[in-house]
């Protein structure tokens, strides 16, 4: 399994290292996060082992359970999917990163079960596409909230994150990632001094080296990681 998941996660190192030159800047711009949904305690243990230090989960539960088996270990935790409530109080204590920061209310809840002295790095989830059935704030509800979400003193806003639309194959991703470049430009013009917009968290299996063209600087791949690994939970 070690060999597999040696092979791809060089393979997906190479492919960063790749586009991020494409793009002018070195590899190490682009923080690759190991999104290990997929996958059992053990497999995401060995991808951490290999290197692969950020780890991202979409649910909390999951989240829950490899943080108190890898406790010793004490990986980077990023929590890339939405979010209830009822899971903040718990959840949001284990995190290195938030990233699917997708409404007020959510970060209003992070802001106050955050227990520790440094802020809270966290993203503003953006749905890019539109789509109702999707989290995060549309591209026109940011900048109205910005004075209020500046004023969460425990977190620390350091950017966006989005989704590539699910139809429109790679040419929708690669203009779906170049509108959220844009509005982050935009917001940047008129921002309040506590918020950072610098970090872009886009790009996701199929799409991350568009993702890095356009200015990703943090993509999270989950299955090219696993491809041919029998790490199911
Ligand atoms: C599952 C997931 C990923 C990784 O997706 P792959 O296509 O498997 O690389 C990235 N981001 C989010 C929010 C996810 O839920």
């Amino acid at each position: 399994m070690h060999t597999q998941l040696r092979e791809n996660l060089d393979r997906v190192r190479e492919m960063i290292a790749d586009a991020a030159k494409a793009s002018g800047r070195v590899a190490d711009a682009v923080c690759l996060i190991g999104v290990t949904k997929y996958v059992d305690i053990e497999t995401t243990q060995a991808l951490y082992e290999l290197g692969c230090r950020d780890l991202g989960e979409s649910r909390p539960q999951l989240l829950w359970s490899k943080s108190e088996a890898m406790a010793d270990l004490s990986p980077r935790w990023h929590m890339i999917g939405h979010l209830q409530r009822n899971k903040t109080k718990r959840t949001i204590p284990l995190l290195s990163v938030l990233h699917s920061g997708d409404s007020l209310r959510l970060l209003k809840a992070a802001n106050e079960d955050w227990p520790h002295d440094q802020p809270l790095p966290a993203l503003l989830e953006v749905n890019i596409s539109g789509d109702t059935a999707k989290h995060g704030f549309l591209p026109t509800e940011i900048a109205p909230a910005l004075r209020q979400i500046a004023a969460l003193s425990r977190l620390k806003i350091v950017g966006l994150m989005g989704m590539a639309s699910l139809e429109g194959g790679r040419d929708q991703a690669q203009k779906d990632f170049a509108a959220l470049r844009e509005l982050r430009d935009k917001l940047r013009k008129d921002c309040p001094d506590e918020i950072s917009l610098d970090e872009l968290s886009m790009g996701m299996s199929h799409d991350f080296d568009l993702a890095i063209r356009e200015g990703a600087t943090m993509v999270r791949v989950g299955s090219t990681l696993f491809e041919g690994i029998d790490g199911g939970r």
